[in-house]
């Protein structure tokens, strides 16, 4: 037991918010970031650096709860010289019926925030 007071999980961060289209409200809203993780993998022999960042996120507006998946390369980037984000939001937009499925595969960190 060491003195840690006053340090609190995830709800005391500044709030961060991200735009993504929301199944309910069926038009891209602002989410609260609710959770976050990220990370990334350094590859030596292409000398290339993959970042991801998770995130559960909740629709400020009907607050469904998704789950936001970001992936980069400093290998790709648009003609601005921006790295290109490809994003994935569960369950699937226009789809519907893959929730529980994709609950069933998050990490266990993610999914006791629900
Ligand atoms: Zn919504």
């Amino acid at each position: 037991m060491t003195s840690e007071t006053g340090s609190k999980p995830a709800e005391s961060k500044p709030k961060e918010t991200v735009r993504v289209s929301c199944q309910n409200c069926l038009r891209e809203t602002n989410h609260d970031v609710l959770a976050e993780f990220a990370n990334k993998n350094y590859l030596e022999e292409p000398d290339i650096t993959f970042f991801n960042v998770y995130q559960v996120v909740r629709c400020r507006g009907c607050e469904r709860v998704s789950f936001r998946y970001a992936n980069w390369s400093d290998n790709e980037q648009d003609e601005y010289g921006d790295p290109v984000v490809l994003v994935d939001l569960y369950p699937y937009r226009l789809a519907g019926t893959k929730m529980m499925d994709g609950l069933r595969n998050l990490p266990d960190d993610v999914r006791r925030v629900y």
